[in-house]
């Protein structure tokens, strides 16, 4: 064998090697993850300091215009979607979370693959219909749910100024009863029993929202 064929027989053992590394073992499957989530963290730390290429800061743009920039925006995302149809996934976490912007649930898990059920309302307070939907993805095979708040909560300060109470009392009413609604959603008759037989764990987090981070409450 030539020098020059011996590296090239050599190049793709390697390749070889890493690809079937990569592929079938737990520590190289645990490396693509690590890697894509290091990837969409590139996107977001590219597109983070764009604030002036579409949605203009200070309002000078009409409704209409983001509009039509949503669109735009949609369209590419869906073009990309159709070359790369996404693995269909059973979920096994289900979320609730404030509809705030600061809160990215992908970049709060580093995980795109869809494992993740999001329910998002305003100061996440459960109504009646949130705690059906919890309950259904339960049953759909869901084994944890994270019921969360944070820091900075727009809710929360409507809520605890007098002011801002006359003028959003829904909004305020919501965030007083959230703590109950949570009390009543985890004493449900077919997801207490599934807490008690350990087949189902619901966790109370409080998200810092400047870092993302999840802390016990
Ligand atoms: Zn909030």
């Amino acid at each position: 064998m030539t020098g020059k064929k011996k590296l090239l027989s050599l190049a793709v053992a390697a390749v070889a090697l890493t690809a079937g590394w990569l592929a079938f073992t737990g520590a190289g499957r645990r490396t693509q993850f690590i890697i894509g989530g290091a990837m969409i963290n590139i996107g977001y730390r590219l597109q983070d300091h764009l604030a002036s290429y579409d949605f203009e800061h200070g309002h000078e743009i009409s409704p209409e215009e983001v509009w039509k920039e949503v669109q735009l925006q949609n369209a590419l995302a869906a073009t990309v979607r159709k070359w790369f149809p996404r693995t269909e996934r059973h979920p096994l976490v289900a979320m609730v979370v404030c509809m705030d912007a600061r809160l990215d649930t992908n970049e709060l898990i580093g995980d795109t693959r869809r494992y993740y059920y999001i329910i998002r309302t305003a100061g996440s307070v459960l109504s009646e219909r949130e705690e059906e939907m919890l309950e259904l993805a339960a049953e759909n095979g869901v084994e944890l749910i994270i019921i969360t708040t944070h820091s900075d909560c727009a809710a929360e300060k409507a809520a605890a100024s007098s002011e801002m109470r006359e003028r959003y009392p829904a909004l305020a009413k919501a965030v007083d009863e959230r703590e109950a609604r949570i009390l009543e959603f985890l004493s449900r008759p077919r997801i207490g029993p599934q807490i008690s037989a350990g087949a189902l764990a619901v966790k109370l987090i409080n998200i810092d929202t400047m870092t993302e981070k999840m802390l016990p409450r």
